[in-house]
């Protein structure tokens, strides 16, 4: 409990991720995410759409909270993230859905965009645990997060799921408000590798690690070649990213004429060249059969096929 303790003297000044700015939240004050002291969830289910490792055969505990630290200008999820669709929940509610989903089967329990709600969740994996929660905890974030709350997830996170989404902050500051997204991204999956270590998969299920995910964007804005190369030489060639092709324009993407479309196939492709010449052995892709209508992507293994 001390854990939970340190975590919530964080929200008197709230210093939970990178923006630091120091509001009150334990007196309702907000800062930029606009969270408030209590938890909010959007929803909860058992979620069948994530890496092969992560939903396994029954899914993924998943838990969707409201509320961002980012303000990616093309977020799929605006209305959560940006708008506040959510209901706010207790700690002891947040620990009933996390035992409810084990009890359904789920492989783990994935926080999804939990960064801004560090203590909170804290609290109810405590109140969980004590009652039983023994699968593995997944931290499911934007890569966007501060040493000091990571620090404190040291031993109860075992699966860390960040996005490494930019290579040049000057895109970082234009797209996701956030100027120094790729120092503080580098910093922050280096924490997780050093807590978790690469990704253990056990009958085809994920144990413990890290996972990246990067979304390949239009125009090679994301930068994918510098965050490869980061990758291979400050984590190790064996580290699971999931090259994502899946960017579409929603939210305000429409107002950046650079970004208002899909990627293409070649764009895709020259990104998983990238990631192969750069020396990645391990992790996932995902193949587009096409890139304007249809889209059926499949996952491989093995980013050498
Ligand atoms: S979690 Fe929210 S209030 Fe706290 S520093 Fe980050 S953006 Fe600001």
């Amino acid at each position: 409990m001390d854990k939970v303790k340190k975590a919530y003297k964080i929200l008197r000044s709230c210093r939970l991720c990178p923006r630091q700015c120091r509001v009150d939240r334990l007196k309702g004050e907000v800062g930029f995410c606009k969270a408030g002291l209590a938890p909010m969830v959007s929803s909860f289910h058992a979620h069948f759409g994530e890496e092969p490792p992560i939903s396994g055969f029954k899914g993924s505990g998943t838990i969707f909270f409201t509320h961002c630290s980012l303000r990616c200008v093309f977020c799929q999820n605006h209305p959560i993230s940006h708008l506040g669709e959510g209901r706010e929940v207790s700690a002891e509610e947040l620990a009933g859905m996390m035992l409810g989903l084990e009890r359904q089967g789920c492989h783990n329990i994935n926080f999804v965009t939990p960064t801004h709600y560090m203590p909170q969740i804290l609290e109810a994996v405590f109140i969980a645990k004590e009652k039983g929660l023994a699968v593995p905890l997944v931290w499911n974030c934007g890569g966007y997060e501060s040493m000091e709350a990571l620090e404190i997830l040291d031993g109860v996170i075992d699966i860390y799921m960040p996005d490494m989404k930019y290579s040049d902050n000057a895109v970082s500051r234009k797209y996701s408000s956030a100027p120094d997204y790729f120092e503080v991204s580098k910093n922050a999956v280096k924490e997780m590798r050093r807590q978790a270590g690469d990704l253990v998969v056990e009958k085809g299920i994920a144990m413990k690690g890290i996972l990246i995910r990067h979304l390949v964007l239009p125009d090679g804005i994301a930068g994918s070649s510098a965050i490869f190369d980061f990758i291979v030489k400050e984590l190790s060639p064996d580290t699971y990213v999931n090259i994502m092709a899946q960017y579409y324009p929603c939210h305000h993407a429409h107002g950046f004429s650079e970004i208002n479309r899909r990627i293409t196939h070649r764009e895709y492709m020259d990104a998983l060249r990238l990631a192969r010449e750069k020396g990645l052995s391990g992790g996932f892709r995902q193949v587009l059969e096409t890139i304007d209508r249809a889209r059926i992507p499949e996952w491989t293994d093995d980013l050498k096929t």
